[in-house]
């Protein structure tokens, strides 16, 4: 069964701590299928990009190697090394490490080229126990005597494709050349082409394989829709919207915390079973409230952007944008918790006046209109401009109308 927890992923306590630390309450997929296997130390080849939790997925089960046997790390050597192509990734991959493993007393650098060598020559002299690298310095320093690849324990290589287009195949070999062959070895890369297949083939031994997709759904899967509303009456609304049986499970936003608890208790006035997920929450009651919606036992589950980062619940029949955000791209992450796995979902957004200006961004952003339903109870009469606005999209060229007026009457969730 994938774990659906932190908590039953067997991490130890300064991980587990860690991760709650960082406000991640559900794993990811990579995360839930890659973990356990790493823990038992097999080799994995992961078909995963960034965004989709992949650093947390190899991290955190490294952590936990270097901490139950743990050893100074002989000088100008590393237990761990990942490799990386760009400087950008080397310093994120750090970040991540640095945030997961700082309740174990672990000692980890980066680095990269563009910048002095000195500090890092400096940091590799007592030994390392992570070594996150890009090729280049890496193999500048090994060339210098400043670093030997000889007791690594465990060697990422972290996106494999874009390492081959930048043209770094004799790099890697080169590393290659100088790990130990008794290793764990894990092989991340979006894409897997055959070139990149064959690279993995002699790098790897009997890998345990991970695809995952990006979180955010590609939004052309997902049925929108915006209703413009007064502020005052979105509660209503939303009592209306949830008369419909279709609406089986429902992922409300509110942009507040305080929102998301009022809400909920109004809706309890309503007789809809629904909870509040969100940050002043204790961890427990989080997972709580997760674990009733994902059986069904809640309807709606209301939530703040930042609660619902990681949530990955099946079947959620519509994602409902009570508040706009006031950011584009938490629209795009919102709407895809719906439409999983080619499901259908519907993505049901109120808008005030005040809320005219986020919907636009959107608009621009995912370079569609989001059809407007006419045809309901509140409907703001004044909300809504006389003349149909233009919408401007960056990109190509032209100016398209937003269409109005009767085209997806009534608030049927078909
Ligand atoms: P990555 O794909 O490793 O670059 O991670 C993408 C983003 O997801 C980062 O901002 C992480 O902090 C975040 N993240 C990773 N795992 C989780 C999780 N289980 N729950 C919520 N956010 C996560």
């Amino acid at each position: 069964m994938k774990p659906s927890s932190f908590a039953q992923l067997d991490l130890i306590k300064p991980l587990r701590r860690a991760v709650a630390d960082v406000g991640y309450i559900v794993p990811t997929p990579i995360q839930a299928e890659a973990i356990p296997h790493l823990l038992e130390g097999r080799d994995l080849l992961g078909c995963a990009q960034t965004g989709t939790g992949k650093t947390a997925a190899f991290a955190l089960p490294i952590l936990q190697r270097l901490a139950s046997n743990k050893r100074p790390p002989a000088p100008r050597t590393a237990r761990v090394l990942v490799l990386t192509p760009t400087r950008e990734l080397a310093v994120q991959i750090a970040d991540s490490f640095r945030a997961y493993g700082r309740h174990l007393e672990l000692r980890q650098t980066v680095v990269f080229g563009g910048v002095g060598q000195a500090p890092q020559v400096y940091a590799c002299r007592r030994g390392v126990d992570v070594l996150v690298a890009t090729p280049g310095r890496l193999l500048d320093l090994m060339g210098q005597g400043h670093l030997r690849l000889d007791r690594i324990e465990v060697f990422v290589l972290d996106e494999a494709d874009r390492m081959l287009d930048m043209g770094f195949l004799p790099d890697i070999k080169r590393v290659l050349a100088c790990l130990p062959r008794q290793r764990q070895t894990l092989f991340f890369s979006a894409t897997m082409q055959p070139k990149i297949a064959r690279l993995a083939d002699t790098i790897l031994t009997d890998p345990v394989k991970v695809a995952v997709t990006p979180s955010a759904t590609p939004v052309e899967r997902i049925g929108q829709k915006v209703l413009f509303v007064a502020q005052g009456d979105k509660r209503a609304l939303l009592g209306e919207v949830l008369k419909d049986a279709r609406v089986k499970r429902a992922l409300v936003f509110t942009r507040t915390k305080h929102g998301a608890d009022r809400l909920t208790k109004q809706l309890a006035r309503l007789q809809v079973r629904a909870e509040a997920i969100h940050g002043n929450k204790s961890q427990n009651a989080r997972q709580a409230a997760l674990e009733k919606f994902r059986s069904g036992r809640t309807r709606v589950l209301v939530a703040t952007d930042i609660a619902a980062r990681g949530i990955d619940v099946e079947g959620i029949t519509h994602v409902i944008n009570y508040d706009l955000p006031n950011e584009p791209e938490s629209y795009v992450h919102r709407i895809g918790r719906t439409g999983r796995a080619g499901a259908e979902g519907e993505a049901i957004s109120f808008c005030d006046a005040a809320e005219r200006a986020y919907l636009r961004d959107i608009e621009r952003l995912i370079r569609q209109v989001v059809p407007v339903v006419e045809d309901h109870p509140y409907r703001a009469a004044n909300n809504a401009p006389a003349k149909a606005p233009v919408a401007v999209f960056p990109g190509n060229g032209s100016q398209r109308r937003r269409p109005r007026g009767g085209r997806r009457p009534g608030m049927s969730a078909s």
